[in-house]
């Protein structure tokens, strides 16, 4: 998928006019927000599971070369295959390659955020292959054409009149009005193809070292279907997704559900261990696993981003979020919306485009609030615009101008001392006095003028506090 970060002013802009887009999303909040808050305060000790989820993550990601190695033996010696792939090009090359050695017409898709990145059904169709996303959401935008709206609902921006309207041109259905049967005509189209594919393709919620495990959860069960009805099964996700063992998943399956959709156990959860064994009666003959970078080294050198590898892709943030709830997925250009994709898609597509995203946040904290693993998002997001404004460690991505850091810098001045404050708002009083209207400043002159494009700011009072309280 080709991102469109750079974009988020105007596709927020135009999110904001769109009716169908604003009543949709106002379920967000009093579905899933509401269900999670009711979930995690139905779980004892909710916070210390939190703060366990949190230490396994941090230890795992501080780890994760440890980790990745432990993965490598244990799926092999399960008699599956890992490869370690440091881009979107190379993982897709891989999975074409893979897919076209054995043959593979039509591969069947579990949801898979890693694959959005690669824009992989672009490159199977290219090489000749059909891919079916088959969990309903992803089915939805593979039918409209579009990109996931959200982490974990990826087309819970379309009402069900779009979605019969969307079933009515594509697939030729009579109109519906019941969303049990929008599901059953989608269960009806998929279950042929379930049954023609040559390869499954998933993603992996989490990835278990010590046995070489990859845990999928799902509520439809098509997981479970893309895993075990094919030949072939080529699982992908990002090089974070690794935990050390069983044990840990149980804390994160907890954490992830509920933080989810707020269910206190989701409908499948799959695990998978290498290829089908001789006693099995189901499961694929070959399994792939492919671990990808693209970018995500990036966040693990730096100290100050690195938390955000602790990710368990709930959509909680995005819930919570005020600035999502209003412009949705895919005003943020690309696969991670939110708070959380603020921080990382910048990182992993290139800063230059997505100087806005780290912007788009009013820094109140509810992201931090919701997350299970509590993930500080604003304050990343204050270090990233830090280091956008400062050009520190990105000098060719320095936002702030020569007369915005001097302004700033005088500004740190005048508060640094009471003395310093006194004489700096006494000056400050004299230059506001010919811009001041009504006690209100309309107009900054250059190079702040930006800041009163779109608000009025209030003048200084003519008399000081201080002075006030001693009068
Ligand atoms: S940052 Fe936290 S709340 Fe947001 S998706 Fe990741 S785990 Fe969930």
């Amino acid at each position: 998928m080709r991102p469109r970060i750079k974009q988020f002013p105007q596709l927020s802009a135009a999110a904001l006019k769109d009716e169908q887009i604003q009543n949709n999303l106002l379920g967000l909040y009093n579905g899933f927000h509401k269900a999670r808050i009711a979930a995690s305060e139905a779980t004892p000790n909710w916070d210390e599971l939190s703060d366990r989820g949190r230490a396994i993550k941090a230890h795992t990601i501080d780890n994760l070369d440890y980790y990745l190695e432990m993965v490598e033996r244990t799926v092999t010696a399960a008699g599956g295959k890992v490869f370690f792939a440091k881009d979107a090009a190379e993982a897709t090359q891989y999975v074409i390659e893979v897919a076209k050695s054995r043959g593979v017409k039509v591969a069947i898709k579990g949801k898979s955020m890693v694959s959005e990145e690669m824009g992989l059904n672009q490159s199977l169709e290219e090489a000749g292959i059909e891919p079916v996303e088959t969990d309903l959401g992803e089915y939805i935008i593979q039918l409209a054409d579009e990109t996931p709206f959200h982490i974990i609902a990826p087309a819970i921006h379309k009402s069900k009149a779009q979605v019969s309207d969307l079933f009515h041109e594509k697939l030729g259905t009579p109109q519906m009005t019941e969303i049990t049967d929008l599901a059953a005509e989608a269960r009806r189209q998929l279950r042929k193809k379930f049954i023609e594919a040559d390869m499954g393709i998933t993603g992996a919620n989490f990835v278990v070292a010590e046995t070489g495990t990859v845990a999928l959860v799902t509520n439809e069960g098509n997981g479970r279907m893309c895993t075990s009805m094919p030949k072939l099964h080529i699982a992908i996700t990002g090089m974070e997704k690794v935990i050390p063992s069983i044990e840990d998943l149980g804390v994160f399956l907890r954490l992830l559900i509920r933080s989810a959709t707020g269910q206190r156990i989701t409908s499948y959860v799959t695990t998978i261990t290498g290829p089908r064994k001789e006693d099995e009666e189901d499961g694929p003959d070959e399994f792939h696993l492919v671990l990808i970078d693209n970018g995500r080294n990036r966040l693990l050198a730096d100290p100050a981003l690195r938390e955000s590898l602790y990710c368990i892709r709930c959509g909680a943030c995005l819930n919570a979020c005020p600035v999502y709830r209003k412009v949705g997925g895919h005003a943020y250009g690309w696969v991670y919306p939110g708070p959380i994709g603020a921080i990382i898609s910048p990182m992993l597509t290139g800063l230059s485009d997505g100087k806005d995203l780290p912007y788009a946040s009013t820094l109140c904290g509810a992201c931090k609030e919701a997350c299970p693993v509590k993930i500080n998002m604003p304050r990343m997001l204050l270090y990233m615009r830090n280091q956008l404004a400062e050009g520190a460690n990105y000098p060719e991505h320095k936002t702030a101008s020569f007369g915005e850091a001097m302004t700033f810098k005088l500004w740190r001045l005048g508060l640094s001392s009471s003395l310093s404050l006194r004489v700096f708002s006494g000056l400050a009083r004299l230059l506001q006095m010919p811009i001041v209207r009504n006690g209100r400043i309309n107009k900054l002159p250059p190079p702040l003028s930006a800041w009163t494009r779109l608000r009025t700011l209030p003048a200084l009072a003519s008399k000081p506090f201080r002075k006030r309280w001693r009068e």
